[in-house]
């Protein structure tokens, strides 16, 4: 990090004094400082930068130091053993002093939020049409009630951890010929959770949660997809030691349905025309989604032909207008027919000059003359 320039990351000369260099220094403090840049890992990274090229420039020995060898480390030149920037202290403290202590590195907490957690409840067409209550059934961790939720057996407040300070990471100092190098790792003996539970409860083992079944009844809104969420917040994991409790995500999964397809707030069914209806037209009443819909068969539809209802499909979460009702018309073929019914379609086809099928014996006849065959 010493490889750094200090005159170039805080813009001023060589020839600096050093009431520039300091009022440099604290223009791009204020600038970069942690606090006003919360999770700003940027922000941070040149605000460390900034701190580093000011604890040379501010200190005579090391200006002197870097000015001949260009590095401040001490293993360079004759300087004696000054006090260690990182060492004691820390930017934060070289904040302080500038802008007084109100301000602070973020302080640690035994809290922590809860997990947000994730369920599914399925949803019939007809709950997508109107809108629905649903019952969810889900398991969160919530607050363990043997010990209140502090997770220690006794009920005494978890410990801040000794090894990292209840920062939960542990920072190593490493000199190395480009200068020093600070590493943060995740604390050891408290697994960066800052806080040490010295007798844990029996029940929770010292989470200060348990796992738990829960039912909750959900408002579903009306035009809802497979797919879409539902955010209910509060109602995930509950927090650690009184942390935030996090939010439960339900997720919508709408059932297929027998009668009718559905593409977006439209929907389509199939409906069975026979030939004369096909061909002389007819008036339907039927059962739409929720009420009997109505249409015509004109004369002479065609199979496979559709007739669009509007208005009869479903409505969607930003509008109550609901879409479409596709009706496609398929041609029902008779699986069989009765004698009077063939001499009748015989006729038919005579009277309109087509040819006259002249099918195979009956179904049982063909059957047995195949057996013959063999
Ligand atoms: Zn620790
Ligand atoms: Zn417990």
């Amino acid at each position: 990090m010493a490889s750094i320039d200090p005159y170039a990351t805080l813009g001023v000369s060589k020839a600096a004094t050093a009431d520039e260099i300091k009022s440099a220094y604290r223009k791009l403090a204020r600038q970069y400082h942690p606090d006003v840049n919360p999770d700003n890992p940027d922000a941070e990274e040149k605000f460390k930068e900034v701190s580093e090229a000011y604890a040379i420039l501010s200190d005579p020995e090391k200006r002197a130091r870097y000015d001949q060898f260009g590095t401040a480390d001490e293993q360079f030149g004759a300087g004696g053993p000054g006090p260690d920037f990182f060492r004691d202290g820390g930017f934060g403290d070289l904040f302080e002093a500038f802008f007084g202590g109100a301000q602070q590195a973020r302080r640690p907490s035994p809290t922590m939020e809860g997990d947000d957690v994730q369920a599914s409840v399925v949803v019939e067409l007809i709950d997508v049409l109107h809108g629905a209550e649903k019952e969810v059934k889900y398991r969160r961790s919530a607050k363990c009630d043997t010990c209140d939720g502090k997770g220690t057996a006794d009920g005494s407040a978890p410990k801040q951890c000794d090894t990292c300070q209840g920062t939960g990471g542990v920072t190593q100092v490493r000199q190395t010929f480009i200068g020093a190098v600070r590493t943060t790792t995740t604390c050891p003996k408290c697994r960066g959770e800052a806080y040490l539970v010295e007798n844990p409860c029996a029940t929770c083992g010292g989470d200060g949660l348990v796992t738990k079944s829960e039912e909750l009844t959900v408002k579903v809104p009306a035009g809802v997809e497979t797919g879409q969420s539902l955010r209910v917040a509060g109602r995930g994991s509950d927090g650690v030691r009184g942390g935030r409790p996090g939010d439960l995500y339900v997720v919508m999964h709408v059932a297929e349905d027998k009668r009718f397809e559905r593409r977006g707030p439209d929907l389509a069914m199939k409906y069975d025309m026979t030939f004369a209806q096909a061909a002389l037209g007819d008036q339907i009443v039927t059962d739409g989604l929720d009420e009997s819909i109505e249409f015509e068969i004109r004369t002479g539809t065609q199979p496979g032909e559709m007739i669009k209802i509007k208005g009869c499909g479903l409505p969607t979460l930003r509008s109550s207008q609901r879409g479409d009702l596709f009706v496609q018309l398929n041609l029902a073929v008779p699986k069989k027919t009765g004698e009077a019914e063939a001499a009748l379609l015989r006729e038919y086809a005579e009277v309109r000059g087509e040819r006259i099928p002249e099918p195979k014996e009956g179904f049982l006849g063909g059957l047995f003359k195949g057996k013959k065959k063999k």
